[in-house]
């Protein structure tokens, strides 16, 4: 029996989701035959304006609404603190926790040589330039990582890049580079960690 192309096509795209093998494609193919059509418009619908009506803050990364974004335009947080992040969804894990009122940068990525992604790769270099920059308030920037290898790697590159840029430029020179890390588990993810673990890492954080 030869399959129909609109099955095919969507078992296909699912399947190219992060999780999803060719049997759960299939799956989930089939069981949206079933659904209304009302209710697979409003799901076509939702994927086709995830890009359209979302934007990449200039300042910081974040995926929001608004360039900048909600935190980095928000004048009550402490823009001198600045954590950096590997993903959005670390942001909305330590947001969840409220107690952090400092501001993010997101990476969207590391450091990871065995799969061939270098700093060019992420947005590390333009973190290194908002650091430079004349206007830069930044104090402190904790390293809110997942703890492995990859973020070592990533650790190391920033830290190096800002003890050089500490020894160009007297404005800088007490900067600090902090990592979060108490009760985190190793090889956890962020995104799982609870709320309590996470507000404890953040206020158990020491000098990198
Ligand atoms: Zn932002």
């Amino acid at each position: 029996m030869i399959i129909p192309k609109a099955i095919q096509n969507l078992i296909e795209s699912f399947e190219k989701l992060p999780g999803i093998g060719p049997k759960t494609a299939q799956r989930l193919t089939f069981y949206l035959l079933h659904v209304p059509q009302g209710e697979l418009d409003k799901f076509a619908n939702s994927v086709q304006n995830l890009k359209n009506d979302t934007i990449l803050c200039s300042v910081c990364n974040m995926i929001d609404e608004t360039d900048p974004c909600s935190i980095c335009a928000d004048s009550q947080r402490d823009h001198s603190i600045l954590c950096v992040v590997e993903q959005p969804l670390d942001v909305l894990a330590l947001e969840k926790g409220r107690g952090f009122k400092g501001v993010y940068y997101v990476l969207h990525g590391k450091i990871d040589p065995l799969n061939n992604i270098g700093p060019d790769e992420i947005y590390i270099n333009q973190l290194i330039s908002r650091i430079k920059d004349k206007d830069s308030v930044i104090k402190e920037i904790i390293l809110a990582t997942n703890p492995t290898m990859e973020w070592e790697a990533t650790a190391m590159y920033l830290a190096k890049q800002v003890g050089q840029l500490k020894t160009e430029n007297i404005k800088l020179k007490d900067l600090k580079i902090t990592r979060i890390g108490r009760g985190l588990p190793v090889g956890a993810d962020l995104e799982y960690a609870d709320d309590t673990t996470l507000q404890r890492a953040m206020e158990g954080r020491s000098q990198y």
